[in-house]
């Protein structure tokens, strides 16, 4: 679509239609004017009419006016009220055009037919007001160049064939209406320049559309990589931090209790030893996807909180339902029956857990609960691994437990950075 939209934009000038595809969108996106702009024009040509009859009496004396003026009120006035009626709304382009041909070309053989039976001396008067009525009606009329070509190509021919069939031109010759009748395909020009800039916008507003949407999508994808641990694709501790503080931020979730387990895998080091690094990545990222199911089930947040120790966030969750989340995590890891060459031949990779929860109104701050939990999974180690253990989130000290203020990211960092 990009190369399409600059090859419109760099398409030369005798090419007003636009490439395969863009044309039809074109048409499909631009609409035509609304119908009053036509129908406010229309009534200035019905008045500009009534005026003419003016130049019919002083023409043709008001015995011999008859002809004229009635075929001003009784053709061209109802033809004009008639497109009037038909302009309401928002009518297409070729219900415009429509109209804008039959007045025009009904006026312009009224005022020929004028010019035809006037006194010789006012025919040229009506030649000239014959060839005023296309110009004027062909700038002013939003025609496409298409529409225009037909509206001015069928006056000009009209008004030549005129003057040379009827021998229009009085005593002066026809060279002078001639001349004049070139006037018609003035338009032509303009609807030719008006329909390129109307083509033009429509291009750079296509490419502007498709640059931010292009952009947006960077953005999209820059957010996602800014927010996922590039090895085991699950959140990083930046979004995880984020979430943590958000949610005391924003008063947590539903009913105040929020979850949080650390999760660190027992003796990875040794797995990295005896089985080989990539073999511990290869780790690192079924761990995770295990990890994911028990979590993503009750809506939490997995995250890689560093090395081979991971975090769960868990919204609306209590100590209890923490630990059996634990307990869960713990299984799935165990199920994988991941080779631990470092235990044996029959040792497989576990993990522990250390689980906490707090209720936000009790005013801890989310650092405290970081704090509970690395106790807890300092337990489960103590224990003798592959377990899970609870500790109660507790006031940091040297903060008040009423204190409700979002803990700045460097104390999460501080408190959690201790060695696994
Ligand atoms: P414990 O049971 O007490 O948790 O012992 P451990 O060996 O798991 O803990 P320790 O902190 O001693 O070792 C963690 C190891 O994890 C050390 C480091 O080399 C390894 N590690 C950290 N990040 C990666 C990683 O991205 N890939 C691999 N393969 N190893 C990693
Ligand atoms: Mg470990
Ligand atoms: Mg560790």
């Amino acid at each position: 679509m990009h190369a399409l939209i600059e090859a419109g934009l760099n398409r030369r000038w005798y090419e007003l239609r636009l490439p395969e595809g863009l044309e039809g969108r074109y048409h499909a996106e631009v609409e035509a004017p609304a119908g009053w702009y036509l129908q406010s024009w229309m009534l200035i040509f019905i008045a500009f009419n009534l005026l003419s009859l003016k130049v019919d009496l002083d023409a043709f004396g008001a015995d011999a006016m008859a002809v004229p003026a009635g075929l001003t009120l009784g053709v061209f006035v109802p033809l004009a009220l008639g497109s009037i009626a038909l302009l309401r709304g928002r009518p297409s382009a070729r219900l415009q055009a429509g109209t804008v041909l039959v007045t025009g070309l009904a006026d312009m053989a009224v005022v020929l037919n004028s010019a035809r039976i006037a006194p010789a001396e006012h025919a040229h008067t009506y030649l000239i007001l014959a060839a005023i009525v296309p110009l004027v009606v062909g700038m002013i009329a939003p025609l496409s160049f298409r529409h225009s070509l037909a509206f001015c190509g069928a006056s000009f021919a009209l008004y030549v064939t005129s003057i040379l069939s009827l021998g229009l031109g009085g005593t002066g010759g026809s060279g002078v209406p001639l001349l004049v009748a070139s006037l018609i395909l003035v338009p032509l020009k303009l609807a030719y320049s008006r329909e390129w800039e109307t083509k033009r916008s429509f291009l750079l507003g296509l490419r502007e559309r498709a640059q931010s949407g292009a952009l947006a999508e960077a953005n999209a994808r820059l957010t996602i990589l800014s927010e996922t641990d590039p090895l085991t694709g699950v959140a990083n501790r930046r979004l995880f931090t984020e979430r943590l503080e958000s949610a005391w931020r924003d008063d947590g979730p539903e009913n105040g209790w929020l979850g949080l387990l650390l999760v660190d895998i027992d003796r990875f080091k040794l797995l990295n030893d005896t089985a080989g690094h990539a073999a511990g990545d290869a780790c690192l990222v079924r761990v995770a996807e295990a990890l994911r199911g028990p979590v993503a089930a009750r809506g939490g947040l997995i995250a890689r909180y560093g090395g081979e120790e991971f975090v769960s966030l868990l919204p609306s969750v209590g100590e209890a339902e923490a630990r059996e989340i634990g307990e869960r995590m713990r299984r799935a890891v165990a199920g994988l029956s991941i080779p631990h060459p470092g235990l044996g031949t029959h040792g497989f990779v576990t993990v522990s857990v250390g689980a906490t929860a707090a209720r936000i109104a009790d005013g801890l701050e989310p650092g405290a609960l970081l704090k509970a939990a690395d106790e807890a999974l300092y337990r489960a180690k103590e224990g003798g691994r592959d377990r899970v253990e609870t500790a109660r989130a507790l006031p940091l000290p040297g903060t008040r437990a009423s204190s409700r203020s979002a803990v700045a990211a460097t104390r999460l960092v501080s408190v959690a950075g201790r060695a696994a």
